[in-house]
């Protein structure tokens, strides 16, 4: 059962703590109470969240809220090598991250300490350190909006790319994702340490999934801020993915530009180092900031308006554009 909720505040519901109201709201705990509630009432507009780690509410929500708290992982099926594990969506995702390290299952290390639940890691098809998580990833089973019924998506239906998939770009709020199946690995794991300084941080350790998790929370906890202080959505911004061409005009101003292969003829930019280079880090306005560890992550230096965050936004969006004829595109879903 779920009870209907009026004119809330979303205040305890994102990670960037803003605070506006949603006309109604739901807490749901199971999947079957999700199906249940949505045909006693209809709305026309829903919007489902996790943890709200990568929404900013820049107005009152004028329908309703979902927020899934359904909760189980069940191992489906496993050999010698993998297991297949089916995970609900309401599920924390470095708490799952947590049990696949206890269990010693291999594949999602990489991720340890990405905010937000498991239903919203398709979406943008989360990623860190080398890793995606369409690397590990099975099926998704999801329940339709406007039929109330229930579909299941294999990787190919996702069309995952950086950061994306259908869920966010041609299926955006067409679908609630309600379990999330992955296949993961047994001993011995195949580890990705090709990352950054990531080997150099494990220095003389063993490569085990334990170490690498180990290491990337140590990396992140220096960098990021952490949300129950700093209200943030980590990267505010896709790094931009460029042609070579324009790559080759960019570096005759910029020679030092940082950059990375994508695929065979587009090359990905650090958006940190643009902005950090139009001097925006540690830059502040209206109660909002841009980190001074991290110049991707916008922060609300208290009581800030999610219209206020926009504003920043664009602002360095259009800097952006005038002075690197690049146009960054949001990571955040802004509402
Ligand atoms: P929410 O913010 O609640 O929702 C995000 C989007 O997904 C919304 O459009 C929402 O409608 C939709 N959605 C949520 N749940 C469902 C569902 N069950 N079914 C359908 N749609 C749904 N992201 C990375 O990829 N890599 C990182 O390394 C990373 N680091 C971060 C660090 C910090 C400090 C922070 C604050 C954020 C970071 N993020 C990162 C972004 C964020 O953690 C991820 O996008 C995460 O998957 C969001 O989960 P959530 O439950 O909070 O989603
Ligand atoms: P970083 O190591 O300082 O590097 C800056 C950017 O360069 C990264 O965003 C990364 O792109 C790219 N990069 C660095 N080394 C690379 C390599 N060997 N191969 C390909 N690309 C490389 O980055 P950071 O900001 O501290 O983040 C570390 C990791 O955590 C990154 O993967 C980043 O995406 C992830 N992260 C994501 C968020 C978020 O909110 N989405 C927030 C914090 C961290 P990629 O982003 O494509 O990896």
């Amino acid at each position: 059962m779920v009870n209907f909720k009026n004119n809330i505040s979303l205040l305890p519901y994102n990670t960037f703590g803003i605070n506006v109201k949603t006309s109604s709201f739901i807490h749901v705990r199971k999947t079957d109470h999700l199906l249940n509630a949505l045909k006693k009432k209809s709305f026309e507009k829903i919007l489902v969240i996790g943890q709200g780690s990568n929404v900013l509410f820049t107005k009152d929500y004028p329908g309703l809220i979902i927020l899934m708290d359904n909760h189980g992982i069940e191992i489906i099926k496993e050999n010698q090598k993998e297991v297949i594990v089916k995970v609900q969506s309401g599920e924390n995702w470095h708490q799952f991250v947590l049990w696949c390290l206890k269990n010693n299952y291999g594949g999602v290390e990489n991720l340890a300490l990405i905010p937000g639940k498991v239903g919203a890691a398709p979406i943008q098809n989360i990623g860190a350190y080398g890793v995606e998580i369409k690397d590990v990833f099975l099926s998704c089973n999801t329940l339709e909006l406007s039929s109330l019924t229930f579909k299941e998506f294999n990787p190919d239906e996702c069309s995952f790319g950086y950061r994306d998939s259908v869920f966010k770009s041609k299926l955006k709020g067409k679908y609630i994702i309600t379990s999330v199946t992955l296949k993961l690995q047994k001993y011995p794991h195949k580890v990705n340490v090709s990352y950054g300084n990531l080997e150099k941080i494990l220095k003389g350790k063993k490569k085990t999934i334990q170490n690498i998790a180990e290491s990337v929370i140590k990396i992140r906890s220096s960098k990021l801020p952490d949300p129950k202080i700093i209200g943030n959505c980590g990267s505010f911004f896709k790094n931009p993915i460029i042609s070579k061409s324009q790559l080759k005009d960019l570096i005759k101003t910029f020679k030092e530009v940082p950059f990375y292969s994508h695929s065979k003829d587009k090359i990905k930019i650090p958006a940190a180092w643009i902005i950090e280079k139009l001097g925006y880090k540690g830059y502040n306005e209206n109660k909002v900031g841009v980190y001074k560890n991290h110049s991707l992550v916008l922060i609300n230096l208290g009581n800030a308006r999610g219209k206020d965050v926009k504003l920043l936004a664009e602002k360095i969006r259009s800097k952006v554009l005038d002075v690197f004829s690049i146009s960054l595109e949001y990571e955040v879903n802004v509402w």
